[in-house]
């Protein structure tokens, strides 16, 4: 059946720095990747306003490209705008993609996928978000000697190009497989968001070289200076072009923006502070047994030097609080036993 409201409206968009506000309860740190995606995503539902007038200045859509370390937080932001925003969601992995015709899934899947995570609205789908995660794995070869995969990659970047465009994709219903005789759904990816992310490793390399050239070239004097512990903050579109995605997928990517690496303050933070924190979550599942469950602050300075150690970024801090709990939530549930206090100690003998 048609609908005859609108889905939602200009006012439905909070302004960019209520949408940073919403984020900056669940994200911590990484300021400057908010701030450059709450603007985007404010200018990207006005453009749909503005295309629904069809008359005009017509407003350039906005895609994102998101590069940081894995374990830094670009898929749990992509999720928690999305949720924020009550848009639906698809997440895809680019190696997992291929061109129409080779064995994995075609580039249509991932519209596929939102199309279910819109309830099969089209109309809902047609403003959602996609997430496309490690866009670096699918680069060309070039001169980056830690890109094993060969020139089909390049296939694949094309077939990404035809849906960041904007075209009309069929894609089977229920998210099921293509299937000859089959009625598609017709999706427009016009207003979709999609938003890239990757780890580019290898990138810090590039930038450096370039800036170096820079430095030698123009200015040499002490002023401009270089944080070279994290050259992220530096990546430019000429970057990206040498590391090896395709000149046309930087083009349909241009807001950039960078996360920042997880250092041991941030981590502890996010142990703690955001709403759904991982330490709040297992309070409460312990509560619904009626047991206390606390954390002295050296068990919790413990869990973050072991996921430095492990260099997993804060993915691994939810594994590192499973592994210390396991034995607890297996035993006191049903028993006497109503509180648990998690001392440096215990950690350390539970892992
Ligand atoms: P990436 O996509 O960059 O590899 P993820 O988004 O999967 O990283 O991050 C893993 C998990 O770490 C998230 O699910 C989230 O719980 C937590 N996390 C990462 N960064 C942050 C952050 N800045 N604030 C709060 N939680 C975070």
């Amino acid at each position: 059946e048609k609908r005859t409201e609108p889905l939602f409206t200009m006012k439905d968009i909070p302004a960019p720095h209520k949408i940073k506000e919403m984020l900056d309860e669940y994200v911590i740190g990484q300021d400057q990747a908010k701030r450059i995606i709450s603007v985007a995503v404010y200018n990207h539902y006005k453009r749909i306003f503005l295309d629904k007038d069809k008359e005009g200045t017509r407003v350039d859509k906005s895609n994102i490209l998101m590069i940081g370390p894995t374990g830094s937080g670009k898929t749990y932001l992509v999720k928690t705008l999305a949720k924020l925003l009550n848009v639906p969601l698809a997440i895809a992995d680019a190696t997992s993609l291929t061109e129409a015709g080779y064995i994995g899934d075609d580039i249509e899947s991932v519209i596929s996928k939102l199309l279910l995570s819109a309830g099969n609205d089209v109309e809902r789908a047609e403003c959602g978000i996609v997430f496309i995660d490690e866009i670096d794995k699918i680069a060309r070869k070039g001169d980056n000697p830690s890109i094993t995969r060969d020139v089909s990659g390049e296939g694949v970047q094309h077939a990404l190009l035809k849906l960041l465009e904007g075209s009309i994709v069929n894609v089977p219903p229920k998210g099921g497989r293509k299937h000859p005789d089959q009625k598609y759904i017709e999706v427009n990816t016009e207003h979709i968001l999609f938003i890239a992310g990757g780890a580019f490793d290898g990138i810090e390399q590039i930038i450096a070289k370039r800036m170096n050239r820079q430095a030698v070239g123009y200015n040499t004097s002490k002023e401009t200076r270089v944080d070279d512990k994290n050259l992220l903050q530096y990546v430019t579109h000429k970057d990206l072009k040498d590391f090896g995605l395709i000149p046309e997928i930087i083009g349909r990517l241009p807001v950039l923006t960078y996360m920042n690496p997880l250092d041991e303050s941030t981590l502890r933070m996010i142990l703690t502070e955001p709403k759904n924190a991982i330490i709040k979550q297992y309070i409460k599942l312990f509560g619904m047994d009626d047991i206390a469950l606390s954390f002295e602050e050296e068990a919790l300075n413990f869990i973050v030097e072991k996921a430095l150690e492990y260099k997993l970024g804060a993915r691994g801090l939810r594994s590192l609080c499973e592994s210390i709990l396991t034995d607890a939530m297996f035993q006191l549930p049903g028993t006497e036993e109503k509180s648990l206090v998690v001392t440096r100690a215990y950690a350390q003998e539970k892992l």
